[in-house]
């Protein structure tokens, strides 16, 4: 066969360590195997290569993705995606993988209806996949937002503060949940547990009047804006209270392990499927078993917190 890779949408720790899963499965099976540069957008450009096992050397242990991402909107419309269906028939390419979110996960589709042997690779740090355990990037972000928490908590203690810390997650609270119970946070709010402020300050001010030292309160982003609750907290509580929004530095950083792993076994499992004329399908791992879903289906599931753990936090809803 002649494969296609590409990474799209936001980036995530594990990218590269897919694209060299996928490489290097492919030339196994000896097919021919193309880097496609920049996303849907490179595809459309034509931006191709083809790659030996060489070209994926040296980068399992690294951040980031080699082929680069990038956003390319216009992609939903069916012009555009047949500049990328021309491009891949020029090329003699049949079978496309796509490493990203659920966004990729659409133009993957779309491209699969066009006749395209198109397989998706969850590769997004939120874990906002239903049809998947875990995304690649997921277990690094967490690692990332624990070792910010643990620190956070040191300087927190020592002077008697509450520490608000936003990480990442949108549409999933997976970062908050998980990161939350990990770093022992007093508080985890998320879009599931939702966010009732009242409560959360008169619990912190009766924490603070139990002679309590120091809260963590991890939160999912985009609930609030955390600064002004800072203030608030500071107001009604007496905890002096600091927010710090992790932002971007959860996106990089080398793999962790479980990424890694996840990523090597999703990689060949794809280009497994591709020979066995599975395709239109999204990848994944439930119940640490690999196993595949439509992409149509995929993306109609809709993503459930983890109940035993939810159960765990619910202390502010
Ligand atoms: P993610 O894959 O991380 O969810 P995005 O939502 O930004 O990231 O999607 C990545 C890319 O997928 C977009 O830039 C676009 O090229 C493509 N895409 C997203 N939505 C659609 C759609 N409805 N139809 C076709 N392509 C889409």
């Amino acid at each position: 066969m002649r494969i296609g890779v590409l990474t799209s949408g936001g980036d995530a720790p594990g990218m590269n360590a897919t694209i060299r899963a996928v490489v290097r499965a492919a030339i196994a099976s000896n097919d021919k195997i193309f880097g496609i540069f920049d996303g849907y957008r490179g595809l459309v450009e034509g931006k191709f290569q083809e790659f030996s096992r060489k070209d994926v050397s040296e980068i399992l242990n690294k951040g980031g993705t080699i082929l680069g991402t990038a956003r390319l909107p216009e992609f939903k419309y069916e012009t555009v995606r047949q500049l990328a269906v021309k491009q891949l028939q020029k090329n003699d390419i049949e079978a496309l993988i796509c490493i990203g979110g659920d966004g990729t996960y659409t133009g993957a589709l779309r491209l699969h209806e066009m006749g395209i042997k198109t397989i998706g690779i969850p590769g997004t740090i939120d874990n906002d996949i239903a049809s998947t355990d875990l995304t690649i990037g997921f277990s690094t972000a967490l690692n990332t937002a624990c070792e910010a928490i643990d620190k956070l908590r040191d300087t927190s203690s020592s002077h008697q503060r509450c520490s608000i810390i936003e990480v990442m997650g949108r549409y999933c609270g997976d970062l908050a949940l998980y990161s939350g119970i990990c770093c022992g946070a007093e508080y985890i709010i998320t879009n599931d547990t939702g966010f009732d402020k009242q409560k959360l300050l008169e619990d912190l001010k009766q924490n603070r009047l139990a002679g309590r030292r120091h809260a963590i309160v991890v939160i999912s982003e985009h609930l609030t804006d955390v600064y002004q609750l800072a203030k608030e907290v500071e107001q009604y509580s007496g905890y002096e209270c600091r927010a710090t929004i992790l932002g971007y530095v959860q996106r990089g950083g080398a793999p962790t392990p479980e990424d890694r792993l996840l990523a090597a076994r999703l990689g060949k499992y794809s280009v497994d499927l591709l020979h066995e004329g599975i395709t239109g399908v999204c990848v994944g791992i439930r119940k640490n078993q690999v196993c595949y879903t439509p992409i149509e289906e995929a993306l109609a599931m809709k993503r459930k917190p983890n109940e035993e753990l939810f159960k765990l936090v619910q202390k502010i809803s």
